[in-house]
């Protein structure tokens, strides 16, 4: 299971950041998946959860916000949301498009409060 890995990986990031914060601790961490990352929030989510019960970082949470993937079409250059499928452009019909958004695994922020 590839999402508890990724959960591990997340948790080694906020570690790091409070380490170098002495006296505070992390209560939230902000991940941003894309459509095509192919990870299964809610089983990363789980992951995390359970790495994260009984350790001294409960009762940190986990906020995941999911990308849809984001297409630019190559001759009018709209850009539109669309699921891996269906890439037709909506203005103009074109299938010559290149995704610009939707690959993202990013940590998008860490809330740190006094302990
Ligand atoms: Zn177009």
């Amino acid at each position: 299971m590839h999402e508890l890995s990724i959960a591990s990986s997340i948790i080694e990031t906020v570690r790091g950041e409070i380490a170098s914060r002495p006296g505070r601790r992390a209560t939230a961490v902000g991940v941003r998946i894309g459509a095509l990352a192919a990870i299964d929030a809610d089983a990363l989510r789980f992951g995390f959860d359970a790495i994260v019960k009984d350790s001294d970082l409960e009762p940190l949470r986990i906020d995941i916000e999911q990308i849809d993937r984001r297409q630019r079409c190559l001759d009018c250059s709209t850009e539109f949301e669309t699921d891996r499928y269906t890439l037709t452009c909506p203005a103009c019909g074109s299938l010559r498009g290149a995704c610009i958004a939707g690959e993202e695994l990013d940590i998008t922020f860490i809330e740190v409060e006094e302990a």
